[in-house]
């Protein structure tokens, strides 16, 4: 299973500290701490990097207040007490953030990071792999639309278009030409019409040689893919459908073809596109505006409040976002475990230096995460080195 959230209780109760890396520009002055007592106790925590931990606190309050006036109780708790605490691991060429209680919310700002950096480590390296296996592929960007739906759709629209890509891949001819596929959902929201436009983005890996070659019978060209995704989508309009190359996406993968992969995974929906802010407040969309939807147990559509929000959490329940081919889900030797120790080595962020605490306050226009204590001890550093066997 490669869905890492849906919000269900067995995936909350497995605590999985969610770090953010920042790496901070060489020219800005390193960190230093009070070597005696906490004098700046209290102190705010600033942005770290382009990171705004307390907009995107700020947001999530926002949204839940949304799902609560909605009536969605549950989902509305999950994100207030999501994250009220933050800790920052200090080190002289960077810092990590690590979020206890995280809740795993597609709709959470903070969540949708956790997971992208989940997914990363869990859909790379099998890419990887078969891209070291098989010489000569070439990974392509193929997006799939269909037209615009209103909310109350929404979720029916969003099981349609999963089936249909499921259709497609099945296809005589599309087997042919993809070897290996990722496949991304993401759902935008037109804020002016208030029209849905969910849309998959999939990484499509076909064989350069046999695929590209002059009078290939395997290649399927932009027109021949919009005329399969039609048919999949059993449509009477012809889709919009885009197909491109992906620069370094080859065997073997490269850094570059390592971004276009992390671009093909980046959201569900945008960061921000639930929320707006209004002097220095922030608040969902819909809360003021509304939209056709239904109440639970009643099939009739009424003009309703909070629709975008609670519409979203319906399609996406209980659904996979992103999913991969068959032969990209042999992850038997990967580690899932996170190692705080590991991660700050991979990324080099230098000598540690402190953790603080921050603790949320919700105070008007001085809400923030505000510092309650400090550490010196370096997170990881408690394993034992001695001998693991008894006498
Ligand atoms: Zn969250």
């Amino acid at each position: 299973m490669l869905d890492l959230f849906n919000g269900s209780d067995a995936e909350r109760t497995e605590w999985v500290p969610s770090a953010h890396l920042h790496r901070l520009p060489s020219d800005e002055a390193p960190y230093f701490c009070d070597e005696i007592g906490l004098p700046d106790i209290g102190k705010k925590l600033a942005k770290i990097g382009k990171r705004d931990y307390r907009r995107m606190h700020l947001e999530k309050l926002a949204l839940a207040d949304s799902l609560q006036a909605a009536g969605r109780d549950d989902v509305a708790n999950l994100l207030r007490n999501c994250c009220t605490q933050l800790i920052v691991d200090r080190y002289s060429k960077g810092v990590r953030v690590r979020g206890p209680n995280e809740c795993k919310h597609p709709l959470c700002p903070t969540a949708q990071l956790a997971r992208r950096r989940r997914l990363e480590g869990e859909l790379i390296p099998p890419i990887e792999r078969f891209l070291a296996k098989n010489e000569g592929m070439q990974g392509n960007l193929l997006t799939l639309t269909e037209q615009s739906c209103p909310a109350h759709e929404l979720n029916y629209r969003h099981g349609e278009i999963l089936r249909a890509f499921s259709r497609l891949m099945s296809f005589t001819k599309v087997k042919r030409a993809v070897k290996a596929y990722v496949r991304s959902v993401e759902f935008t929201r037109n804020p002016i019409t208030t029209l849905w436009h969910p849309h998959i983005h999939t990484c499509i890996f076909v064989s350069k040689t046999e695929y590209f070659r002059k009078g290939s019978k395997v290649y399927i060209s932009q027109e021949q893919w919009a005329a399969l995704w039609r048919k999949a989508l059993r449509a009477t309009y012809t889709p919009v459908v885009d197909i491109r190359a992906l620069k370094g996406l080859t065997s073997p993968l490269t850094d570059k073809g390592r971004d276009a992969l992390r671009e093909v995974i980046k959201y569900q929906v945008k960061p921000g596109s639930l929320t707006y802010w209004q002097n220095g407040k922030a608040f969902a969309v819909g809360r003021q505006t509304p939209e056709l939807y239904r109440k639970p147990g009643d099939d009739t559509l009424q003009p309703m409040l909070n629709v975008p929000v609670i519409a979203f959490c319906d399609a996406v329940k209980g659904r996979r976002l992103v999913a991969t081919s068959r032969n990209l889900q042999g992850n038997d030797d990967l580690d899932f475990t996170d190692d705080p120790r590991g991660e700050v080595k991979a990324l080099d962020l230098g000598e540690f230096i402190c953790t603080e605490t921050y603790q949320w306050h919700t105070r008007g226009r001085d809400s923030g995460f505000y510092l309650v204590g400090r550490s010196f001890d370096e997170p990881g550093s408690t394993k034992r080195g001695g001998s693991a066997m008894g006498p």
